[in-house]
């Protein structure tokens, strides 16, 4: 059987990982110019850290990891208002996407395309799918795959219509960066620091090598991206204090800038052209489990494109089916997170400081991270473990 996966990101290559190795052909193809490092911070756990678990990829991921031993908010001085000691975390591992990404495709042996889009797609009828590619081939294969983000090609060509037919936009812009400073980074330290106002939050934390990670979240009603993603962020966060006036002019070319959207769809299959991770179940990051989850719908489309009769359509079909419950929880999860993570008044603010005081009581801390991970477990189950149990 042969598959062509659009994005190599996690979803696509924990995808492209599990069909190798029951022998099907596989290639994907890569809209950017070549691997895509670094990017931003990710907790990676739950179901997606199982599937890593049983692709053997966690003895690597946990020399990838950063120690994140606590979460704390400061005011504009870089005084601390609150926090939240991280101790007893371990199953929780923090990460750059870039480096779960980066392992995963250093055991994938499928090879890559990049800077190479998915341009037409043809169903021929029940058999096969014929896809034409930005640098003019054209390829027949019984599987398409767009693992291509919430703003999806694949979506776009295979299921039609304005990308808002598909796409729930939570009212925040997101950026995100590397920067490299070492007098920065020892200031933070390795220990996640947020500064909030109403409706703006700007977050640290120290990575290896005098490297910086930042994040940016502001609550903004129009939904298209400014012009000057950078410039955006110093007019927003110029005058906030703490160690922004330092690190603004140091914005990276490679800067991140995206909407805070979720994806929802009625279907995520037409024929032979399936949709996985973030193109069909976008979680947001409110909801903290984005990688994770697209690394188990990854396992769950493998299981049943591999165990089942060969009815591929049909197969799809059951990986929705196993799929949609839980992220339907999770989305709504993030929903609720928002103003936890980025508080629209003063008020929600004292609010959010006094409840992570609380968390720090002995055993809170418990309670706080069973509230944090909403589900996913049994998803990685496999068809015939679950035939045996
Ligand atoms: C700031 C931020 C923080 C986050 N924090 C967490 C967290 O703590 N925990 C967590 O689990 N998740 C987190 N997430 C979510 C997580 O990163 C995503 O849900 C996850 O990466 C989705 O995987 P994916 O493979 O679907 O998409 P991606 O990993 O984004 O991969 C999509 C790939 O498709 C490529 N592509 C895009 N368009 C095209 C095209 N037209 N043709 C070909 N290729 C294309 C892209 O370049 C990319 O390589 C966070 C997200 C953000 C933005």
């Amino acid at each position: 059987m042969k598959a062509l996966i659009s994005g190599a990101g996690i979803a696509g290559l924990t995808l492209a990982w599990h069909l190798e190795r029951a022998g099907w052909q596989v290639e994907l193809v890569e809209r950017a110019g070549a691997f895509r490092e670094g990017g931003y911070m990710i907790d990676f756990y739950g179901a997606g850290y199982e599937v890593a678990e049983r692709m053997g990829l966690t003895a690597r991921l946990r020399q990838l990891r950063y120690p994140v031993t606590e979460l704390g908010y400061v005011d504009r001085d870089g005084r601390q208002t609150s926090r939240f000691k991280l101790s007893g975390f371990d199953q929780v591992v923090s990460l750059l996407r870039g480096d779960l990404a980066r392992t995963i495709a250093e055991a994938t042996a499928a090879p890559v395309r990049y800077a190479t889009t998915v341009e037409t797609v043809h169903q021929d009828g029940p058999g096969a799918v014929t896809v034409g590619l930005s640098d003019g081939t054209r390829h027949q294969v019984d599987l398409l795959v767009g693992a291509d983000g919430a703003h999806s090609r694949v979506r776009e060509l295979a299921f039609g219509g304005p990308e808002d037919r598909y796409v729930r936009y939570l009212g925040h812009h997101v950026a995100a960066c590397v920067i490299t400073d070492r007098e920065l980074s020892e200031r933070v330290g390795v220990r996640y620091r947020m500064l909030t106002v109403p409706g703006l939050m700007a977050g640290a934390y120290a990575l290896r090598h005098d490297r910086l990670a930042m994040l940016f979240l502001h609550r903004e009603p129009d939904p298209a991206l400014p012009a000057d993603p950078a410039g955006t962020l110093r007019r927003h966060y110029g005058d906030l204090g703490w160690i922004l006036p330092e690190a603004l002019p140091r914005l990276p070319a490679d800067l991140y800038y995206d909407q805070v959207t979720q994806v929802e769809m009625d279907s995520w299959s037409r024929g032979r052209v399936a949709l996985l991770g973030d193109a069909c179940q976008a979680v947001s990051l409110f909801a903290g489990h984005g990688a994770s989850m697209a690394m188990a719908a990854a396992w769950v489309l493998a299981d049943e494109l591999t165990t089942g009769d060969g009815d591929l359509p049909a197969a799809l079909t059951r990986y929705e089916e196993r799929m949609r419950l839980t992220i339907v929880d999770v989305q709504a999860f993030g929903r609720r997170f928002i103003e936890w993570m980025a508080p629209s008044s003063r008020l929600r603010i004292a609010a959010r400081d006094w409840m992570l005081r609380l968390a720090s009581l002995p055993g809170a801390d418990r309670l706080l991270l069973n509230s944090l991970t909403p589900g996913g477990h049994d998803l990685i189950t496999s068809r015939t473990e679950q035939l045996t149990r």
